[in-house]
């Protein structure tokens, strides 16, 4: 059994979307000067690297991280690499037949190809056609490498408000370089975060 581990590491480096909160370690204390252990501080946006947005993100009365359900995270997924750089991603845009019987859908666009100090400039994001495609199997779950299931630019979040009439969830900014395609357990619990709107993970593929 293999491990990827498809998660970015956060770093004070890590670009973050533009205007949210960079991450900072502050030491509280340090070992060398005397003190019994190094203490630090974490100062960051929970949308920083690898993460999942919690229904609270978009909606009023959403869920916290704490309260997201839990089997949505973990199980079956299949990871399907895309052409698409940037734009809207529909059924057209997979292998024909590859997303049948799919619960969880991971996302390889060239985003993962990117430096991890690199902010795309463009990405690929998500569709209400590929949603509903995906709905209609009783889909959980849908992963990118990008940093938004919706456009940079949008004003409604057409696609964030779709994963959650659906009950699926999402993980953005994977890094899925160097995993082929193909079938695998997907492991990416959020935090048992309150009153927050999204929670690191640290996502891991094991090969079947
Ligand atoms: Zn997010």
């Amino acid at each position: 059994m293999a491990i990827y581990d498809i998660t970015r590491t956060v770093s004070p480096g890590t670009p973050v979307w533009p205007g949210d909160t960079t991450y900072c370690a502050e030491h509280i204390l340090r070992l060398a000067d005397g003190h019994l252990v190094n203490l630090t501080t974490l100062t960051f946006s929970p949308h920083t690297g690898t993460h999942v947005d919690a229904y609270y993100h978009y909606e009023q009365n959403g869920a916290h991280p704490a309260a997201m359900p839990l089997d949505a995270y973990l199980g079956p997924a299949r990871v399907l690499t895309v052409a698409r750089q940037d734009g809207p991603l529909t059924p057209e845009d997979f292998p024909p037949g590859s997303l049948e019987g799919i619960e969880r859908l991971l996302i390889h666009s060239p985003a993962s190809e990117l430096d991890e100090d690199v902010w795309p400039a463009e990405f690929p994001y998500l569709s209400i056609e590929l949603i509903e495609r995906l709905a209609a199997q009783g889909a959980r779950l849908v992963g990118l490498d990008s940093p938004s299931v919706d456009a940079f630019d949008s004003t409604e979040l057409t696609c964030h408000h779709a994963l959650s009439r659906y009950k699926m969830v999402n993980i953005e900014l994977l890094r899925l370089c160097g995993v082929p395609d193909g079938d695998y357990e997907l492991i990416a619990l959020p935090l048992k975060l309150d009153e927050t709107c999204g929670s690191p993970v640290r996502a891991i593929l094991r090969t079947l």
